[in-house]
């Protein structure tokens, strides 16, 4: 992907957008340009994923925050850093020559990155005596067809999940008590080098890093493939969420596990429309059904239903079936289906045919533009 995309832009969201913001912006572009609902457009798939990588990006806190600081080039800080899983892993040599040079990259990580170099000694569990951290929520696109969201199902998932590295706790580095100081974070004073302030090798951290982590390279994260049984209810919609608990990404010192939020996006059908709860349909009927009354055969989500086209209908009337349209998830009930007639004319008479209708025009001697005005 382009480092030269920029994902406020993507979403069409000010810099200041709130999370809710950035969460419907998406929503609304997502439906928009998905892939199955443009199957002619070839760059609908493009503008999709880049839609999607800017969510992902601006709807987690941490993501969004190091976008902000290093902008454009926030993709290679990510690629650097390995956090793509199957990405290269960072390499700390390297590191420190590119763009946000040293100064920056101790921000990125924090004071216990401050000093690179520092070598030596035996490793200490960086974390050993932080708090627990519960996982992120990580969220998932599922396309799932009409029929799919009318009925419910059962889906199976393969997901590839980047958790936080069970070895570094996802800082990255391994960690030693800082020679120096002794873990203390304050100089001991005396000699060239402080003078009981902060102390210079660690600054203030107590901890110095001795090398990268062997189990996940630096990057702080690790894959991790999951095979999850999902269900979907019956009636779920675009946008809709499904929420299966404790399948997000995993919780570091014993913290709790993420949600997995599964963003559903419903497919479009050729001839059901859906309206909320509800299923339109367009239903042709002849000239003569609509003239003289008419039992008709109507297609609903679950099958035929008969309905009854009075006598003097109108093209474009509508009616009602009742309880008819999509089941409403977490209430009681479904919606209807309403049924718009659209009176059809063929091309082509057959003789027989034209020959009636040139009789009726002896005994259609009503004028249906008479009352209308004449021009302005
Ligand atoms: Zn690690
Ligand atoms: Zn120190």
């Amino acid at each position: 992907m382009a480092t030269d995309i920029d994902f406020y832009e993507v979403l069409g969201v000010d810099r200041s957008a709130s999370e809710k913001e950035v969460r419907k912006a998406y929503r609304k572009l997502a439906r928009k340009c998905h892939p199955d609902v443009n199957p002619d457009d070839p760059d609908a798939e493009q503008r999709f994923k880049e839609i999607s990588q800017a969510y992902e990006v601006l709807s987690d806190k941490q993501k969004r925050k190091d976008y902000d600081r290093f902008g454009r080039e926030y993709q290679q800080y990510r690629r650097q850093s390995g956090a793509q899983p199957g990405g290269p892993a960072m390499d700390f040599g390297d590191f420190v020559f590119t763009n946000f040079g040293a100064g920056n990259f101790a921000d990125i990580f924090g004071d216990l990155f401050g000093q690179m170099h520092t070598s030596g000694g035996r490793a200490h569990r960086y974390a050993a005596q932080m708090q627990p951290e519960p996982g992120p929520n990580i969220e998932h696109q599922m396309p799932t067809s009409f029929a799919e969201a009318f009925t419910g199902t059962e889906k199976v998932l393969n997901l590839r999940i980047a958790d936080r590295c069970p070895e570094c706790e996802g800082v990255g580095g391994l960690t030693e008590t800082c020679p120096d100081c002794g873990g203390t974070g304050r100089s001991r004073g005396g000699g060239m080098r402080g003078f009981g302030g902060v102390c210079p090798r660690c600054q203030g951290s107590g901890k110095t890093v001795i090398g990268k982590c062997p189990k996940c390279g630096g990057g702080g994260e690790v894959a991790r493939d999951r095979k999850i049984t999902v269900k979907i209810p019956a009636g779920v919609k675009t946008g809709s969420k499904v929420r299966i608990a404790g399948e997000g990404g995993r919780g570091v010192r014993g913290g709790q596990n993420g949600d997995l939020h599964l963003i559903m996006n419903v497919e479009p059908h050729t001839f059901f429309e859906r309206d909320g709860d509800d299923v339109n349909i367009t239903v042709p009927i002849t000239f003569v059904e609509a003239a003289l009354g008419a039992k008709i055969s109507v297609p609903t989500p679950e099958g035929p239903v008969s309905l009854k086209v009075p006598a003097g209908t109108r093209s474009g009337q509508k009616f009602r079936l009742k309880g008819r349209g999509f089941p409403r998830v977490g209430r009681n009930g479904r919606g209807n289906q309403h049924v718009t007639v659209q009176i059809a004319m063929p091309a082509k008479l057959s003789a027989k045919q034209r020959k009636a209708v040139e009789e009726l025009k002896e005994v259609w001697d009503e004028d249906p533009r008479k009352g209308l005005p004449t021009g302005l």
